[in-house]
Order: structure tokens, then C-alpha cells, then sequence
């Protein structure tokens, strides 16, 4: 992966917004474009999925109309508060003001010019967002987001180009792109010109050698993201003069179904239900910085931990998640009608489940706090039959990348926008602050959408003599 620096040619393809990248980022980046041109996108993989494919399909986004559909008052500050808090004053305010307001119309496109149908998940609140602002698929199927994605794309005369890796890029000594190469399956190598260039490649969670150099800690854990983020868009920038922050934010997860990797949704903890580990006990504040759990999980005997919930989370979980059925059909879901003969399923120590569960209710029953800092209260109260799930820990994604301004066009050191490139989605810095804690649910997809709006949109006003 490279860029080359050689004087603008007559290629024989040439569109006016070149994409790299078929995710949420480049999908949206090439539909807000399409307004203008015809864009192109180049995808490596033979069908595009991506982390997107991957997701809940959650997006956060505030003052949607959704969300007044739905009578949740909520403002583009708040949201702007939130993200501050979850990365403690630790990211860039500029930019989490601009995706803050810029997230609630990049919904209402998306739900209304793009014709995505999303629904508000009333059940996912809290977690660091004051209001409910995830929008997702009936589904809660990232899968399902991609497809109407890419219906959306083939309506609007879309071209996505699948199974074409982009291995080179080609500049001039000025930094203006003017095409790529790309690689076919069969090592063919093609080239096409563009005017400008958006870089919807994500992260870099599948570069092993990244992630140990800018997050070592995770580093041994398992990666449970798209296999072909390997930060390609990051080091183009980074070669054409722009600058990276926050390279050690990620989030990682501590809800990942084990041995079947399902993401079983966090709801089942919202609603009442605790994590234990192989002991039966439990070690940290379920509801705290969920990212950060997993580091806490890689600590536990075995590395893994089991949740323990009851019917009525069952029931509202199998009710709107997709995974968490695939994972009943899996039957990762244990249940029986006691604490004592859950535990004996599931191999743990039956008096001390009991126990823990036992000073659970109590804080509940008393409203009180934890010893992790976790608030209880009544109505969070389980029931028999009692439910176990065992989970492991995993990196999902990565959230740092390249430094953009407010039309996400990647900057140089002194804040000076490159001439024709541009970024979003994973592949630009996000608003999670500079490590694990600060990653607010939802947000990942949030920055995809907004940004990848606002990449196509400003990079299909730099066309032609614009250029
Ligand atoms: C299991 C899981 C669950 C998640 N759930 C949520 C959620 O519910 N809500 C949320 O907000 N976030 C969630 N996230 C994070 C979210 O998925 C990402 O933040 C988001 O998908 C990033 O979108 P993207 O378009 O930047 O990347 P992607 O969707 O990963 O798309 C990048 C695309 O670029 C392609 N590509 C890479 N390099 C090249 C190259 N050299 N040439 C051509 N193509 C290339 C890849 O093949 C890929 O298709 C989740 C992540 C995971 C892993």
C-alpha cells in the first residue's frame, strides 16, 4: 500500500468522486454525492459488508425526527455534552460539536432522501446518551443496514466496484490524488482518475502490527471486526502529509457469545442482569464504560464471564435483536427454574451464584449502589426462570485515524486542508477521546453516516474545474 507521485495522465476511466470503501462511510459518501455526479465506489471484498454488516446497525444521532416522532425531546448540545463527558474533555470539541449537529439531518437524509428505513430503540438509553438516540433496522441487523444501503445506490445509479482492493494511490507533488490502482482477485491490476478521493477503508483493527504499536494492551485479545480493515486509508493519508490523533482509541467489547461470537446486546444488563465470572462473583459496574469491560473481562479466569438475566429480558431481547436469536437457535442461551440448577448447568459454583445474586436483589430491593458503583433499584428486580449466556471480550473497531476539518477533508500539521482527499467513518479520528473508556454507543456508525455525508457531499463540489 502506497502512493505514488507522478504528473496527471489521461486515464482511461475517470470519474469526479472516486470512493475507497463500501461501509456505511462510503455508501453514504456516495449517495450524498450522487446528488451531483455519478460516483464511483471500489470495494475489496467480493460482496461488501464491512463492520457496518458486522453492527447492530445502531446510530446514534440527536434531534432526528424519529426522535420527535417518538416524543423524545433531545438537542444536538446535549448530545455534544455527552460526548464530551464519555471522553472526559478529551477529544476534540470542534469536531464533536460538528458531529453532533450535524447527526440529527444526516438522519432525517437518511431516513427520508435515502429512503433507509430506521426505527428509534427506545430499550438502548442510558450508557452515557441522556436521551434514546439509537436508530437502527427493524432487524437491529448492521446486514440489513448494508443492503439498504446498497438498494439505495443501485436507485441512484451507484456504481460499486467489488472485488477490487485499491493497492496504490497517485498524486501530485501538490498532494492532489488523480487515481488509484487497484487490484483484482486474480492479481490483475487496474487503474481509474478521479477528481477528489474519499477514504471509507475504516480502520486498522485487522493490522495486527498497528494495533500492537498504538494499543498493546489489546493486542493478544481476539479482533472481532471486518478482516480487510487494515488501515490502508489511514497510512495514504498519513504519506500524503496528513497528521493522526488519537491512534490509542478503540473500542473493544465484553459481550461477545462464546465459542459462537453473537454480540449479545447490552440490554440484558440495562434491565437487571449481572456478569459473574468462573467463581460465581462479580468484578466491575456492568453499566460503566461498556467499552472498558473487556480489559476487565481478559482478567477474569479464562478470560470469559457469563451474564446472568431471567424470562422477561429473554423475551425482550429475542423480541428485537437478531443476533441474540441466532444465538437461541445456537442454544448459547442456558436457563433453568433455580439459580442452584443454573449454576450446576453451567459449571459454577452453586452457593456463590447464589449468593451474588442473592446481594444483588437486596441492592435493588434497598435502591442502593454496589461496591463497583452500579445503582440498583426495584424494577430491575429477576425472576426465575433465571437465564446464563458466556461471553468473552474482543477489539470491534478502532477509533482513532486521520485529523479532518468541518467538510471532512483530511488536514495537514498546520490545520491546512489537503487539495482532494477526504475521510470518514473509521478511517478519521472519532470523538472517543485518546484510549478504551471513552467510546459512547453508537457513535461509530454516527461518525460513518454524518461524515460520510459530508465527504461526498463537499468532494462532489470539487469536480471538474473546481478541481
Ligand atoms: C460486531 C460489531 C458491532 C458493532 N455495532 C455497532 C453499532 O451497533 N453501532 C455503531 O455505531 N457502531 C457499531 N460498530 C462499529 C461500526 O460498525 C463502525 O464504526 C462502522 O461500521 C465503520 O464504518 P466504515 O464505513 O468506516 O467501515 P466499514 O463498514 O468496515 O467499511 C470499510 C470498507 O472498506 C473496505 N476496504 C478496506 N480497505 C480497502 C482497500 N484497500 N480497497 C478497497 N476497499 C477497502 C472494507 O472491505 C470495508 O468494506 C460495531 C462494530 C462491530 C465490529
Amino acid at each position: 500500500m502506497s502512493v505514488k507521485i507522478c504528473e496527471p495522465k489521461d486515464y482511461d476511466i475517470s470519474v469526479p468522486v472516486l470512493i475507497i470503501g463500501a461501509g456505511a462511510t462510503g455508501l453514504c459518501a456516495a449517495l450524498a454525492a450522487s446528488s451531483e455526479c455519478t460516483p464511483l465506489v471500489l470495494e475489496a471484498d467480493a460482496v461488501p459488508f464491512g463492520s457496518t454488516g458486522m453492527s447492530y446497525g445502531g446510530i446514534c444521532a440527536a434531534g432526528s425526527l424519529l426522535q420527535k416522532e417518538a416524543g423524545v425531546e433531545d438537542q444536538p448540545g446535549w448530545l455534544y455534552e455527552d460526548i464530551l463527558a464519555a471522553a472526559r474533555q478529551q477529544t476534540d470539541p470542534a469536531l464533536a460539536e460538528l458531529i453532533a449537529h450535524e447527526s440529527g439531518p444526516a438522519m432525517d437524509w437518511l431516513t427520508g432522501d435515502c429512503g433507509i428505513e430506521l426505527s428509534l430503540e427506545k430499550s438502548w438509553s442510558g450508557l452515557g446518551h441522556r436521551q434514546p438516540r439509537m436508530h437502527a433496522p427493524a432487524s437491529r441487523s448492521g446486514e440489513d443496514l448494508m443492503s439498504m444501503l446498497l438498494n439505495a445506490c443501485e436507485d441512484r445509479g451507484v456504481d460499486v466496484l467489488c472485488d477490487a482492493r485499491v493497492i496504490t494511490l497517485m498524486s501530485d507533488k501538490e498532494h492532489r490524488v488523480h487515481g488509484v490502482q487497484y487490484q483484482r482477485p486474480d492479481g490483475e491490476i487496474e487503474e481509474v482518475g478521479c477528481d477528489s478521493l474519499v477514504l471509507a477503508t475504516c480502520g486498522f483493527g485487522a493490522n495486527h502490527e498497528m494495533v500492537a504499536e498504538h494499543i498493546p494492551e489489546i493486542a493478544e485479545a481476539e479482533y472481532y471486526g471486518h478482516e480487510s480493515n487494515k488501515g490502508d486509508g489511514i497510512n495514504w493519508g498519513l504519506e500524503l502529509g496528513g497528521v493522526v490523533e488519537d491512534m490509542g482509541s478503540y473500542q473493544a467489547l465484553g459481550s461477545l457469545a462464546k465459542p459462537h461470537n453473537l454480540v449479545i446486546p447490552h440490554t440484558l444488563m440495562i434491565g437487571g442482569g449481572v456478569q459473574v465470572n468462573l467463581k460465581g462473583k462479580r468484578f466491575e459496574d456492568e453499566l460503566d464504560n461498556i467499552s472498558g469491560q473487556a480489559l476487565d473481562i481478559l482478567k477474569q479466569p479464562e478470560g470469559v464471564c457469563y451474564i446472568v438475566y431471567d424470562e422477561r429480558l429473554h423475551q425482550q431481547a429475542e423480541s428485537t435483536f437478531a443476533d441474540y436469536r441466532t444465538a437461541i437457535e445456537m442454544k448459547a442461551c442456558k436457563s433453568a427454574d433455580s439459580l442452584a440448577a443454573l449454576a450446576e448447568l453451567i459449571k459454577l459454583p452453586a452457593a456463590t451464584l447464589e449468593s451474588t445474586v442473592e446481594q444483588v436483589e437486596q441492592l435493588k430491593h434497598d435502591n442502593q449502589s454496589c461496591e463497583f458503583g452500579r445503582v440498583f433499584s426495584t424494577e430491575l428486580k429477576l425472576a426465575p426462570p433465571y437465564y446464563a449466556i458466556k461471553v468473552g471480550a474482543a477489539l470491534f473497531h478502532t477509533q482513532g485515524g486521520l485529523v479532518i476539518d468541518n467538510q471532512a477533508r483530511v488536514v495537514d500539521q498546520e490545520g491546512n486542508a489537503l487539495p482532494n482527499l477526504f475521510a470518514g467513518g473509521g478511517a478519521a479520528r472519532s470523538v472517543s477521546g485518546p484510549g478504551i473508556w471513552g467510546y459512547l454507543p453508537a457513535i461509530g456508525l454516527c461518525t460513518a453516516v454524518t461524515l460520510g455525508k459530508l465527504a461526498g457531499s463537499a468532494a462532489a463540489k470539487l469536480t471538474g474545474e473546481n478541481v
